[in-house]
């Protein structure tokens, strides 16, 4: 290959500059990473009316840490990777066929969607009851704080998202079956358990996480009965399966405590926006919102107050965080569905319209706080439309 063919683009593309429309800015000539330039338009060439100091509200799940085992990976956005985010993190874990998370429990609560796949949970709560089931893609699970629980990948193997209610938890720091026995005496396992020391010479030497095992058997084989029966309020909810609300240029789907009543301390919605649809203008008046983008690609406005706003770049595999009551809309700027999940450390799900405020408040009011036209004001709604597409 000569010289002028090693240096021709094999992907032809335009390599952008921070120059706005009317000639602000300037060209960068480098250093610099295109690449991500390229994925991110809207922080190269921000909206004329971003301005002011908002920090950081985006941390993509390709710019953490990876935990390799045998069995599966994980990786974590925390308030170590994204500070903002006080109120909740974020895991997301892969398991190859029959890969274990290990029997484990840890301080927070835990909420998990299942990305594809499969998997089977378990769960004891303090009253003896237990919790077995199979969880496939478009499932939630919920695990109230301090009870045990494991997580095995059925056939295909399973991704999934986990969603802890306090910002600075890490997975990689929860309380393990193994890491307990390997920092126990022999002699007190013996005693606990009623069988000789030896008993106990193979046990793990220290916390597995993650590990490999056979793909489990049926549902059925798996059943162990509980002279205290079952755990009363599942610990499972088919999210995908519910019937959402539509709207004009997507759906909405969403989980709290009013239809899955064990998640008392994370609320969710799942949100579908079709191309050139917007998640309406709105905010929350209950707490903070922790995203978590499943596929495609948007962006995502919010508005701090105080003449601040700020855009940020999201496709799948990205974290949001909007903080409480801030302003925000995201659009679908690709050519694909984006899905994105909302998640807040509440047990109700609440977000306040713009458009359905402006509706129902005196029009003369209305009319003269923005000097609103005629048209604008003929197409205020009183119901709330979550996704909104006009032609
Ligand atoms: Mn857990
Ligand atoms: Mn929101």
């Amino acid at each position: 290959m000569d010289d002028e063919a090693r240096n021709r683009p094999t992907r032809p593309f335009k390599v952008p500059q921070p120059v706005r429309k009317d000639g602000a800015g300037g060209p960068d000539f480098g250093p610099r990473d295109v690449l991500r330039d390229l994925e991110n338009p809207n922080m190269l060439v921000p909206p004329a009316t971003d301005a002011g100091l908002l920090p950081n509200m985006r941390f993509s799940f390709s710019d953490t840490h990876m935990q390799l085992n045998q069995g599966g990976w994980s990786r974590e956005i925390t308030v170590r990777d994204l500070p903002i985010a006080t109120t909740l993190a974020g895991v997301n874990m892969s398991l190859v066929p029959g890969g274990v998370r290990e029997l484990h429990w840890h301080q927070q609560s835990e909420w998990a969607y299942m990305i594809w796949g499969g998997a089977r949970i378990t769960s004891v709560d303090a009253q003896g009851r237990n919790f077995i089931a199979d969880v496939e893609k478009g499932d939630l699970w919920f695990f109230p704080a301090g009870l045990p629980h494991s997580i095995q990948a059925l056939s295909e193997g399973c991704e999934f998202l986990l969603v802890f209610d306090d910002g600075s938890f890490s997975d990689l720091n929860t309380l393990s079956i193994s890491d307990w026995f390997a920092h126990t005496p022999s002699d007190v396992l013996a005693a606990n358990f009623g069988v000789p020391a030896e008993t106990f010479e193979g046990r793990p030497d220290s916390q597995l996480y993650i590990f490999e095992d056979r793909v489990p058997g049926p549902l059925a084989s798996a059943a162990v009965e509980s002279p205290y029966g079952t755990i009363p309020l599942s610990f499972k909810h088919k999210l995908l399966a519910q019937e959402p609300l539509r709207t004009p240029g997507g759906s909405v789907r969403i989980v709290d405590s009013s239809n899955f009543p064990i998640a008392r301390t994370i609320a969710a919605a799942l949100v579908e926006i079709e191309p050139g649809a917007m998640r309406e203008m709105h905010w929350h008046p209950n707490d903070d919102e922790w995203q978590y983008y499943l596929s495609g690609q948007g962006r995502m406005t919010v508005f701090g107050g105080n003449g601040t706003a700020r855009t940020y770049d999201v496709r799948g595999g990205d974290v949001g965080y909007v903080p409480f009551a801030f302003g925000h809309y995201v659009q679908n700027t690709g050519t694909e569905t984006l899905w994105f999940l909302e998640m807040f450390r509440s047990d109700r799900f609440a977000d306040v319209s713009l458009n359905q405020w402006m509706a129902l408040t005196p029009r003369d009011l209305v009319q003269a706080n923005l000097n609103a036209t005629p048209e604008l004001m003929g197409a205020l709604r009183k119901v709330k439309w979550p996704v909104v597409k006009y032609p």
